[in-house]
Parts: structure tokens; C-alpha cells; sequence
């Protein structure tokens, strides 16, 4: 059946974000309905979120899903309109979502989350930084400044997801190499100050558990001059071995005599951090039934341990989470108004899984759309009437 509307009943859609869950979702309603007028809102004034501000410089490849991006503007009658801040605040550069939502037909959170989660253990001391922070300001997001960071010689990393893994690989790439990258002059400066020498890289699970990419264990085997450790124990008979094995063959495969080391931890997490106004040492207890405790030295400490809502940023979700007639199951935050990816899901997923995400909450978007009676269709962008600029592609 072509479920495919008629022009005049084909309904203008917002969508608040331009990561990849939001363009897919342009991409999908684009496919339904070609006459549509969609427009993605975004923040700043460059589209694709953590695809453009959180994907590691050094790899281009998972990049590249930007260029079919492109085409959703440059082809598809998709706009976008950036520097616009979507909340609960109307001025310069921002807009109310209570606005946005008299003027579109449908409307779809696809902000995502982008806060670092902290660490259970409290801390105020200074050379303490989130993974969100830092790779936002290794690719150049216009929210941070270099100002304050100083990862010193000896960094702990507290995290074994990919983020962590791709923080050690750029903490310990040449300075030139991350100057090729396009890394701006003084954060390539500020890495390379220590020079960082000595990395102890921290997780809760064993390596059967271990949340990295095998694949980003491989290419650690690439780095000049590091000498990998682990604190390794063989993996019960029913347990995946791959992670225990690749870290294996990366300490296997690396220079005894190397002036620089990398030491995998397992199956801790830090129970206390010290210093005087600037942190200098770590406590991580084992997790098993030994409880043992270990001290790290640190000059800094790195936590990649996720993202959550940033609490100073309207929460766009929380705020209608309460609403009757919620499902986050298929996306419906309330009346023609839904989410997607990170948002709606939580802060997990590589950028693929945003398409499935996407490709669902189109479906129920359009499903609710053919019930719907849409008898008095809103105007669309038209009806903002406001000074906001359009940043072309
Ligand atoms: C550091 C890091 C590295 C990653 N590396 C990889 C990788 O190598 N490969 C991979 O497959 N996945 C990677 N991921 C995961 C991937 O980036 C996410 O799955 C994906 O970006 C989530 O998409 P999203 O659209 O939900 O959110 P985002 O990509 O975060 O997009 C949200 C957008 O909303 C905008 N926005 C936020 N608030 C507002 C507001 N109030 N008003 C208007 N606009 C707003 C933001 O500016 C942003 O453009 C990485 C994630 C991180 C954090």
C-alpha cells in the first residue's frame, strides 16, 4: 500500500537537533513525504553533532556518514537552521519549544546528551576532566576553551569504553600527527605539555566484559614507543576471551624498552581522590571478593564513564516525561511531539544504530500522522517569524 499523503496533507516537521539521529529522521520522512517542509534546528551553527565534535579526528571514515548528511540540505529540501537554541528561553539565538511546536504540524527531540557523567567519588580538586569536555575540545567544539587543562606526565583514565580507548590513543599520538589532524595549535600544545608518559587506563569489568571495540585494541598496537601492561586474569572456560586476547597481543606485540606505558586495570573502580587543589593520586578497589586497594600517582584523571542530561541546559526530555500519554518505547514524548536517538534512548549506540532508531520512530511519527486529524495544518517555519540565520551547506 502507498501510504504516501498528498501534498496538502503532507505535515511540516521540526526536528531539534542535527546529530545523526536527526538527520536520519529528516531522511526517513524526507522518503514518505516528499513535499514536507522539514527543518532541523541545531544549537550551533554547524550541523551533526558528536559525528562532527565527539568522533576521534583520526577517523575519517565514521566521519564521512556527514557527506550523506549533506545531501539531505544540498538536495532533499531539507533545512537547516542553525545557532538556534530550543528550550524554554525566547531571545537571541533562542526559542521556546512551546513556539516551535505552534508553528510544525510534528515535532522530534534529537538533542542527545552530552553532560559527563561524574564519578561516584566527589571531587573539587582541579585536573579532573570528562571525556565529553576533552573531545569536544580535541575537534574544536565552540563551547570549550583550553584554558585550565594540564594532563601533566601521568594521566588515569577511568572508563574502558571506546571514548577512553580513543582518549589514550590521542594522548599519546605525536604532536605533529595531531596537528595534521586539524587539532587548533594550542590543544595540540596542551596535550603534549606533560609529555604524557604514563597512562593507567581504569574499568569495572573484567576483559570478557569489557566495553571496547576490539577493533580499537587493534589499532593502540600502532603507536610508537608504548610499552602495554595489564594486569590480566586468564577468562573463566564460558567467558569470551576475544577483549583478554587482544589485550594479550597488545602487550605481547609492544616494545619491552618503550619510555612510554599504557596499564590496563580490570575490575576496579576509584573509592578516593587526593591532592592539594589539584589532584595527584587515584584509590581504586577491586571489585571482587579480595576488595584489595591499589594507589595511582596522577597529574590528571579522565573520566569516560558516560553522558547524561546537561543540568544547567533546558531538559527538553525531562520536562515532558511527566506528560500523559508518554512512550519512550516508540518515541512520544506528547501530542505530536517525539524523540529520538541518545535523547530518547540513553547514551549508548554507536552512529548505525541512530538509523535504526531513526527508521522506528519515523514509522510511528507516520503512523500516528495517517490517524491523525489534520484538518487545520500548521504554517511551518513561516509562522516563527523571527531573525534566525540559516547556515548554508
Ligand atoms: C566522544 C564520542 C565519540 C564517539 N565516537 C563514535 C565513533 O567513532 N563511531 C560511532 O559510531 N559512534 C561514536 N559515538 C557515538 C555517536 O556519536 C552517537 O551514537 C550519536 O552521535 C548520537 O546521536 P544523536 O543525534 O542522538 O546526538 P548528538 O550527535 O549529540 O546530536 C545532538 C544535536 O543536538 C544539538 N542540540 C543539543 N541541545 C540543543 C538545543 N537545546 N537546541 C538545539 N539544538 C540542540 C547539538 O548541538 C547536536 O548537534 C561517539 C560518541 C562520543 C560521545
Amino acid at each position: 500500500m502507498d501510504t504516501t499523503h498528498s501534498t496538502d496533507s503532507q505535515p511540516s516537521v521540526a526536528i531539534i537537533g542535527s546529530g545523526p539521529s536527526g538527520c536520519y529522521l529528516a531522511q526517513f520522512l524526507r522518503k514518505q513525504w516528499r513535499e514536507s517542509e522539514i527543518v532541523i534546528f541545531d544549537r550551533l551553527d554547524t550541523p551533526y553533532g558528536l559525528v562532527r565534535y565527539g568522533v576521534a579526528p583520526d577517523h575519517p571514515g565514521t566521519r564521512a556518514v556527514s557527506k550523506q548528511f549533506d545531501r539531505l540540505f544540498a538536495r532533499d529540501n531539507v533545512t537547516f537552521v542553525g545557532s538556534t537554541v530550543v528550550g524554554s528561553v525566547e531571545g537571541a539565538g533562542h526559542m521556546t519549544l512551546d513556539k516551535i511546536r505552534t508553528a510544525f504540524d510534528i515535532v522530534v527531540l534529537a538533542t542527545g546528551l552530552h553532560a559527563d557523567r561524574a564519578l561516584s567519588v566527589t571531587t573539587d580538586l582541579h585536573g579532573v576532566y570528562g571525556a565529553g569536555h576533552l573531545t569536544r575540545l580535541i575537534n574544536g567544539h565552540p563551547d570549550e576553551t583550553v584554558d585550565g587543562l594540564e594532563l601533566g606526565r601521568r594521566v588515569v583514565i577511568v572508563g574502558h569504553g571506546n571514548v577512553a580507548i580513543d582518549l589514550l590513543r590521542l594522548f599519546l599520538t605525536a604532536p605533529e600527527q595531531l596537528r595534521e589532524l586539524g587539532i587548533a595549535q594550542d590543544v595540540v600544545d596542551a596535550i603534549s605539555a606533560g609529555p604524557v608518559s604514563e597512562i593507567d587506563i581504569v574499568g569495572r569489568s573484567m576483559p570478557s566484559q569489557a566495553k571496547f571495540d576490539l577493533a580499537m585494541i587493534k589499532e593502540l598496537a600502532k603507536l610508537p614507543n608504548v610499552r602495554f601492561e595489564a594486569d590480566l586474569v586468564a577468562p573463566a572456560e564460558d567467558e569470551d576471551a576475544s577483549r583478554h586476547d587482544a589485550v594479550q597481543m597488545l602487550i605481547d606485540g609492544s616494545e619491552p624498552s618503550a619510555q612510554r606505558v599504557a596499564r590496563f586495570h580490570f575490575g576496579f573502580e576509584p573509592v578516593e581522590l587526593d591532592g592539594a587543589g589539584t589532584v595527584s593520586s587515584i584509590t581504586l578497589q577491586a571489585l571482587n571478593s579480595t576488595g584489595r586497594t591499589m594507589r595511582l600517582d596522577a597529574d590528571s584523571v579522565c573520566t569516560a564513564i558516560g553522558f547524561a542530561e546537561n543540568e544547567s541546559a533546558p531538559l527538553l526530555r525531562a520536562d515532558h516525561t511527566s506528560a500523559e500519554h508518554v512512550d519512550l518505547e516508540r518515541g512520544i514524548l506528547g501530542d505530536s511531539l517525539y524523540c529520538v536517538g541518545w535523547l530518547r534512548r540513553g547514551p549508548r549506540g554507536t552512529i548505525p544504530e541512530n538509523r535504526t532508531d531513526a527508521r522506528m520512530v519515523a514509522d510511528t511519527i507516520i503512523a500516528d500522522h495517517l490517524v491523525r486529524d489534520a484538518a487545520m495544518p500548521k504554517p511551518g517555519y513561516s509562522a516563527l517569524n523571527i531573525d534566525t540565520h540559516s547556515a548554508a551547506i
